[in-house]
């Protein structure tokens, strides 16, 4: 098979993503083989988790190379989701990095919200995602219904970030959190933060206070 990317590449991207898997299983964001997390290799293909994995024991056996189609082009079964990284990197040369967690803040957070929009405000952690200056920006995460219809998906995703901007992250109700960033590193400092922001407006609602939304 022709290798379109370099061999040095992949094998540094597997290592992150071996790295960054047994965190994010640590922190009980990826149980029973959920998740899936990406890196960028080139213009044309990602490294990718392969489909069914433990995230706590992941070897570079598990990880396998995919283009803009989600076609494989190493050895492996790509994860149903490949579509909703692809079409990340497709539509922006800049991100690098792309983790899918079912993290229980952003899988309970998404199931109980009453729109289909939760707009962060007013806390001083918005500052750890890539461009915010400010606790006082008004950071919207979109909320998508969840479906076994990712290229339906990956359309809707597409379709919202033209209209409203690409922003940081999205939910799949009852499902999980998307988020990505410039590299591996940056991505997953998006993915921890976002992960205490949801968990502040999930006690938010716990403790019966407003929130904002639309
Ligand atoms: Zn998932």
């Amino acid at each position: 098979m022709e290798h379109p990317y370099s061999d040095i590449a992949f094998q540094q991207a597997a290592a992150d993503l071996c790295r960054y898997g047994k965190i994010m299983y640590d922190r009980n964001w990826s149980p029973a083989t959920s998740s899936n997390y990406s890196i960028r290799l080139n213009d044309a293909c990602c490294a990718l988790t392969s489909s069914g994995k433990h995230k706590g024991e992941l070897s570079a056996a598990d990880i396998l190379v995919v283009d803009w189609q989600g076609q494989p082009l190493s050895a492996g079964k790509p994860s149903a989701e490949t579509g909703l990284h692809t079409q990340l990197y497709r539509r922006d040369t800049n991100i690098g990095a792309v983790l899918h967690t079912h993290s229980p803040s952003a899988v309970l957070l998404s199931q109980i919200w009453p729109s289909n929009l939760l707009i962060l405000q007013g806390w001083e952690l918005q500052k750890a995602l890539t461009g915010e200056s400010t606790h006082l920006n008004a950071v919207r995460i979109p909320i998508f219904d969840n479906t076994q219809d990712i290229e339906q998906l990956a359309s809707d995703v597409e379709q919202h970030m033209q209209q409203h901007g690409q922003g940081h992250a999205y939910l799949i109700r009852g499902h999980g959190i998307y988020t990505w960033g410039s590299d591996i590193h940056t991505c997953f400092r998006h993915l921890e933060a976002l992960d205490h922001l949801l968990q502040y407006e999930l006690q938010r609602r716990q403790l019966g206070l407003a929130t904002t939304t639309e």
